[in-house]
C-alpha cells in the first residue's frame, strides 16, 4: 500500500491512500501517519476494506506533503556508498578509507518537507547547497537488540529522501548536525510505500537530477552496510521507535565533490528518484 499526508483545497492535511493514481481518504479511519504506522494486522484489513468501498479522488487534485513528521531526528548513514566515500575523500589518489561501522549522524525534524515543496535559499544563512538522493526506511515496531535476520519484520515501508546539505555549514564545524539541519533540507515523499509492496530493497536505481541534468545515478545494491545490519547496529543498546527514520546514505555524484563545484541556486529544479518508490521534485526559491 502506499501512504500519503496531503491537503485538498487548503483544509487541514489528511491521510490517505493511493491506488491507481486516485486516492482514498483515510481520515475517518487514521488521524495521522503515526496511527496507520501502528495499525494492527486487523487494523490493515479494515484500511483495505474502506478502500474498497470509498469514494476515490484524482491524485492530481491535491497536494502531496510530507508523509510523516517524524517525533525525533532523522538517522542518516554518512559514506554508505563506496564510490560517494572515494569521490569525498581531500586526496582522491590517495587509497580510499570505507567506513568499518556505520557512520550516523542526525537531521532536526524540521528540515522534513514534501516531495514538491520549495528548498529555501537564503545566500545570509548558506550559499553551498548540495543534493543527496536517498532511500529512507520507516520503522514500523518498537525495538531493541534487533537481530539483522529480524530486522525487515521492524520495517514499515520505505520514502524517498534528499538530504540537502550546506557544504559550508558542514565543514565549518566538526559535527554534520548543523549543516544538515536547515529547514526544508529533507524532502520527502512521494508517500511510504509498505515493506511487502518492494521485496527486495537493495536492488532499487537511486537517480538524482538537478534540472533535467543526470547528477547520481547508482543502485542501493552497492550500499556497504545494507537496511538489516543498520537496524541491527542502530538498536544495539538504543530502542527504535514506530515512525523513526533512517536514511540510508547516498551514491557518489553530489556537487561539492565535481570539478569545480556545483551547488543549488534558485530556480534549480532537484529531482529525487528511487526506483519502485517514487519521485520527488523540489525548486530552489530564494527567500
Ligand atoms: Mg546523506
Amino acid at each position: 500500500m502506499k501512504f500519503v499526508r496531503y491537503e485538498l483545497n487548503g483544509r487541514s492535511p489528511q491521510i490517505g491512500l493511493v491506488v491507481d493514481n486516485e486516492l482514498i481518504d483515510l481520515s475517518g479511519v487514521a488521524p495521522s501517519m503515526h496511527a496507520v504506522i501502528n495499525l494492527s494486522e486487523e487494523g490493515m484489513a479494515m484500511i483495505a476494506q474502506h478502500a474498497n468501498s470509498s469514494p476515490r479522488i484524482p491524485l492530481q487534485e491535491v497536494k502531496l506533503l510530507a508523509p510523516l513528521l517524524p517525533r525525533r531526528n532523522i538517522m542518516c548513514l554518512g559514506k554508505n556508498y563506496a564510490d560517494h566515500a572515494r569521490e569525498m575523500q581531500a586526496d582522491q589518489n590517495a587509497t580510499v578509507e570505507l567506513p568499518t561501522v556505520p557512520m550516523i549522524f542526525t537531521k532536526a525534524t524540521t528540515t522534513v518537507s514534501g516531495p514538491t515543496d520549495p528548498i529555501p535559499f537564503d545566500p545570509q544563512v548558506s550559499t553551498d547547497i548540495d543534493w543527496e538522493v536517498e532511500l529512507a526506511v520507516i520503522i514500523g515496531k518498537e525495538g531493541k537488540n534487533i537481530p539483522a535476520e529480524q530486522a525487515m519484520e521492524y520495517v514499515f515501508g520505505f520514502t524517498v529522501l534528499n538530504d540537502v546539505t550546506a557544504r559550508d555549514l558542514q565543514q565549518q564545524g566538526k559535527q554534520f548536525f548543523k549543516g544538515k539541519s536547515l529547514d526544508g533540507y529533507c524532502p520527502t515523499g512521494p508517500w511510504i510505500i509498505t515493506r511487502d509492496e518492494l521485496p527486495n530493497p537493495h536492488d532499487l536505481d537511486v537517480r538524482c537530477l538537478v534540472n533535467g541534468v543526470e547528477k547520481q545515478a547508482s543502485n542501493t545494491r552497492n550500499m556497504i552496510f545494507d537496511i538489516p545490519f543498520t537496524i541491527a547496529y542502530l538498536s544495539r543498546g538504543m530502542t527504535l521507535l514506530p515512525g523513526d527514520i533512517i536514511a540510508t546514505g547516498t551514491p557518489d555524484g553530489v556537487g561539492a565533490a565535481r570539478t569545480p563545484p556545483e551547488f543549488l541556486r534558485p530556480g534549480d529544479v532537484l529531482t529525487s528518484i528511487v526506483e519502485g518508490v517514487g519521485e520527488l521534485r523540489n525548486l530552489v526559491t530564494a527567500v
